[in-house]
């Protein structure tokens, strides 16, 4: 090997974390795919509430790595960490499995299994993902040119998981019989079982900073006691059941989580902006984390009707018979990573391409909900005119992910990549929880707005009637477009504050 190939080879560390990552988002992309079929067929929710649940659940996917992420830091290290949340997801996963099996024999027993399961994979969510991101820049130097690149490889290992995911689940589960969901469920919990495996096996011989020593090991002045396994396992216990209780009180109790999203933004603003050893120049760049941070909520809240409305939409308004076979409904969840794996690379010479006329962060982000509300534009063409019941091409969604897909790789690693650099060190953390809540908040309100999906009732958003999915998809359109006009307009703006 020569010295430049050398110094641009990865550490092995970097893909036993992609494929530890990869069949972590095999197990929740795969989950996901059926999710609201599973809960529309088998356990017979109607599109409202199945909507109004998914919107909780992955909202307070988003929410728990604030916890995962704190304990890692201060007691238990990244490995740990990790490992503890990937076999929480498969135990969800497992109980999930046995809904599938009870939900028609035992409908009360099963709805409590179901509400278990999910409470089990936010739970387990929480642990994994936050640490596991972190890990991969531990790999490199500060400062390592390949870090970039690193995070682009890894995003890969993400997506592949994320295509094989809903097509293996979707294959096994989504069969037309609604009692072979189960497999779904059992197929991700092995995929994440084999995540847990491979990091296990791996992990301290590859997973090594730039020197040599193993990452994400105990921190140096951990307390002893929070290491004990019975400790370990009772904590981690009783989070599950604090999670299952979230999403139950969310979705059956009273609908507080959008409240309890605005009062930590809130919250962490005041914090940061009453600190009086900020610069002014500091303050101004946390203020550009906050306005980027508030226009994603417009980009993942339209982009994640993927996992609810755009599913029903897939499985009752496609038509998806070939002839020789009809494609599975949940199929379509595999697009969007698929798309990613093939365009990644191509975007990212693009960028290169244009050197000094590279648009600057914000720009790029006004771009992707460009594309997003492109996509829902494309759509809306596709079922205007279409009489109710009757089936369109598949040609509609499967461009729609393709616009949607380029939208993301202008705004979602740019954005991250984006508050990582503007926090102030003494606030990185935090900052990176208003990230994060930006997610959960767009998450929960993907839910709120696939409940307006329009099957023969007419909903009203601030004062516009929804009769059809044409005007169903035009409120995405507008949606996105509107925020990415202020957005383009904002940039320039954006631009000099963080200078
Ligand atoms: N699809 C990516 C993942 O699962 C990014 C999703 C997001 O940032 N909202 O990690």
């Amino acid at each position: 090997m020569t010295e430049r190939t050398k110094s641009i080879a990865h550490p092995k560390g970097l893909y036993v974390l992609f494929a530890t990552e990869m069949w972590e988002r095999f197990n929740y992309y795969g989950m996901r795919a059926i999710l609201v079929l599973f809960m529309t067929k088998a356990l017979m929710f109607d599109k409202v509430f199945a909507s109004n649940l998914y919107g909780s659940y992955t909202g307070l996917i988003y929410l728990t790595p604030l916890v995962g992420g704190y304990v890692a830091d201060r007691y238990w290290g990244n490995k740990r960490s990790i490992l503890a949340g990937g076999i929480l997801m498969a135990i969800g996963e497992f109980i999930l499995f046995f809904c599938g099996m009870l939900y028609e024999s035992n409908p009360d027993a099963s709805s409590w299994l179901f509400f278990s399961g999910l409470g089990f994979m936010i739970a387990g969510n929480g642990f994994f993902k936050p640490n596991i991101s972190s890990l991969v820049g531990q790999l490199y130097r500060k400062g390592d040119t390949r870090t970039d690149s690193a995070y682009t490889i890894f995003y890969m290992g993400i997506n592949v998981g994320g295509a094989l995911g809903p097509f293996v689940c979707g294959l096994v589960g989504d069969t037309g019989n609604p009692a072979d969901f189960k497999w779904a469920f059992l197929a991700g919990g092995i995929g994440m079982l084999l995540g847990v495996a491979t990091l296990k096996l791996l992990h301290n011989k590859y997973v090594l900073d730039p020197e040599g020593k193993t990452l994400g090991l105990t921190p140096d002045n951990a307390p002893k006691k929070f290491l004990k396994p019975l400790f370990m396992v009772g904590s981690l216990l009783a989070f599950s059941i604090l999670t299952i209780g979230l999403i139950y009180a969310d979705v059956k109790i009273f609908s507080y989580l959008f409240y309890l999203l605005i009062a930590s933004i809130l919250l962490i603003a005041f914090i940061v902006f009453s600190d009086k050893s900020l610069s002014s120049l500091e303050k101004k760049k946390v203020a550009v984390i906050f306005t980027v941070s508030f226009f994603v909520i417009f980009f993942w809240s339209a982009f994640e009707q993927a996992g609810a409305s755009l599913t029903f939409f897939a499985e009752e308004q496609t038509n998806r018979d070939l002839g020789f076979y009809v494609v599975p409904a949940s199929f379509f969840q595999s697009l969007n990573s698929t798309f990613v794996v093939i365009l990644a690379p191509i975007f990212a010479f693009l960028w290169l391409k244009m050197g000094k006329r590279e648009p600057s962060s914000p720009t790029k982000m006004a771009m992707g909900l460009f594309l997003l509300a492109l996509g829902y534009l494309w759509i809306a063409f596709g079922v205007k005119d279409v009489q109710p019941g009757v089936k369109v091409s598949m040609i509609w969604l499967t461009g729609m992910y393709f616009m949607h897909t380029s939208g993301e790789l202008c705004l979602s690693p740019i954005g991250l990549s984006l508050v990582n650099k503007l926090a102030p060190v003494k606030f990185a953390s935090l900052l990176m929880a208003v990230w994060f809540t930006a997610n959960a908040f767009a998450n929960k309100l993907a839910g709120v707005l696939s409940a307006l999906y329009p099957d023969g009732k007419t909903t009203y958003v601030m004062g516009f009637a929804i009769t059809n999915l044409n005007e169903y998809f035009m409120m995405f359109v507008v949606m996105a477009g509107t925020a990415s006009i202020i957005l383009f307009i904002l940039a320039s703006k954006l631009k000099k504050m963080m200078d």
